[in-house]
């Protein structure tokens, strides 16, 4: 492809973007294909010579997008959301177009001055302390919150075994490392639990309240127990808004109990973080200063395109001594001096995108004020959804509606009502018809999930679209409850 080529088409990719996300809503929010069904429609064998780029176009309208789940659409509801907005969306086409590769600061001095600066940006816009971006502190983008949790638990780790060998330097690190525990709760992400893994550290699951939250007493009693068994509890997550519910944990509790033990907490906020760019959202986030790191996903609910996770740390020395090698060849003069700092000493990887550069066309193109709105459309639209769910009588809640997810389940007296004969289970045949629902919803135009709480099926609706409105959410209720009228039908249930 020379020059010329590209420019065409890199424009019809531009017209083909904007038509793609201003008719997203009228798309089956799904694909109807079948596993394998790409292995059909493709040649095996790579080509021998240069193909006509029309084609592979061709190919990507005609196979590729018959294969898509379309995110962005105000008829998805699974999950959360992942980002999007053209500012974004320019900032990976600048960003493709320098492909550089900015893991240190001599690569490209902007790549890490952009970033120190929007995440400072960032940082003011969430209300996080300065603790976490000055001085000791660094805010520095991840790929994900998984590979955050596990920078912030090996530098944990690091400053754990360090400390021990401070007051015992016959302290074998290797040994030590046998006795450390993690922390998270019944209802953190698995990446926490993951992280443990990949490292070979011991993780205990805490129990949750009824309403999904991790208390303080509950993680003072484990250390407790944990001690006493020879253990060393060093690290633990608290969540502000769990992946099956959106709940909070009692941050401030567990933040002030970790700090009593010398535990390390950190603040897993993938999701509901994005929230705290308006200020009526932080009253629920007590506590979050006091932690000593902090995460959010600005590609789940802030505009900006996958990936760009902020890991906020307030001792990133810890982190630097875990991970940072500098072989000769990576040594220059304003590193030697001290003057700079390498990127890629804050990461597994050594290679880095530009991601700041999406962040900072996000957030200028926006201002605070237009983020706020698109936080706070979200919520006018999940209100308006609940109080379809509730005037309609035969759904519960299920969680406490904080943010823009609403957990629902027909309430176990409906399906009795529908069943045949009254079932000797009546949980398990609510879990029964709430299964079926999500089947026929997700058949029906609307993709959503189900979860599991304490035992319970829980239908989860996330209204956080790039293009979700009223309409598609009157849509989403409309799906809802036209399928909850057929299971409900006294044949089937
Ligand atoms: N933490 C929470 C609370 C999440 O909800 C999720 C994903 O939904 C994650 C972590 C994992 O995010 P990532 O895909 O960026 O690793």
């Amino acid at each position: 492809m020379n020059a010329e080529e590209f420019r065409k088409f890199a424009h019809e990719a531009v017209d083909a973007a904007v038509d793609y996300m201003e008719n997203i809503n009228d798309r089956p929010v799904r694909p109807a294909v079948e596993p394998n069904y790409l292995r059909d429609l493709l040649p095996q064998q790579p080509p021998a010579k240069p193909e006509n780029f029309q084609t592979v176009i061709d190919d990507f309208n005609h196979v590729i997008m018959p294969g898509m789940t379309h995110w962005h659409s105000g008829k998805f509801c699974a999950y959360y959301p992942t980002g999007f907005s053209y500012p974004s969306l320019l900032g990976e086409i600048y960003t493709a177009m320098l492909a550089t590769n900015g893991f240190n600061w001599l690569n490209g001095p902007a790549i890490t001055e952009l970033e120190y600066l929007t995440m400072e940006w960032m940082a003011k816009m969430l209300g996080l302390d300065a603790a976490y971006y000055s001085g000791d502190g660094r805010g520095i983008i991840q790929g994900s919150a998984s590979e955050a949790v596990f920078m912030t638990i090996v530098a944990a780790k690091n400053r754990t075994i360090k400390a021990l060998q401070a007051k015992d330097p016959s302290v074998d690190p290797w040994e030590a490392a046998t006795k450390l525990i993690v922390y998270a709760s019944d209802q953190t992400h698995s990446c926490t639990e993951k992280a443990a893994k990949i490292m070979g550290l011991r993780f205990r699951a805490l129990p949750t309240d009824d309403t999904c939250v991790l208390k303080a007493e509950t993680l003072r009693q484990a250390v407790d127990e944990d001690q006493a068994q020879g253990l060393v509890p060093f690290f633990v997550t608290a969540t502000f808004g769990t992946t099956s519910t959106a709940s909070i944990d009692d941050i401030p509790g567990i933040v002030d109990t970790a700090r009593h033990f010398g535990i390390w907490s950190h603040i897993d906020a993938a999701y509901a973080g994005s929230a705290l760019v308006c200020p009526e959202f932080r009253s629920l986030a007590g506590g979050i200063n006091g932690a000593d790191s902090f995460n959010v996903n600005l590609h789940k609910w802030l505009l900006v395109h996958f990936d760009c996770t902020c890991l906020y740390v307030k001792d990133k020395q810890a982190l630097k001594d875990a991970i940072a090698i500098t072989p000769s060849y990576q040594q220059y003069k304003e590193l030697i001096s001290g003057a700079v700092e390498n990127l890629c000493d804050y990461q597994i990887s050594l290679g880095r995108r530009f991601r700041a550069l999406k962040v900072w066309f996000t957030i200028r193109s926006y201002g605070i004020s237009g983020m706020q709105k698109f936080i706070r459309g979200h919520i006018d639209l999940i209100t308006h959804f609940k109080s379809q769910v509730e005037a309609d009588g035969r759904f519960e809640i299920m969680n406490k509606v904080q943010f823009n997810l609403i957990c629902i389940r027909i309430k176990p007296e409906y399906c009795q009502i529908a069943a045949a004969s009254p079932a000797a289970d009546p949980t398990a045949l609510a879990n029964l018809t709430n299964s079926r629902l999500v089947d026929l919803i997700n058949a029906s135009g609307v993709f959503l999930i189900k979860s599991d709480l304490h035992g319970k099926v829980i239908i989860r609706v996330v209204i956080g679209s790039f293009k979700s409105d009223m309409l598609s959410t009157d849509f989403i209720w409309s799906v809802i409850k036209r399928c909850t009228d057929e299971v409900l039908a006294p044949t089937i249930c």
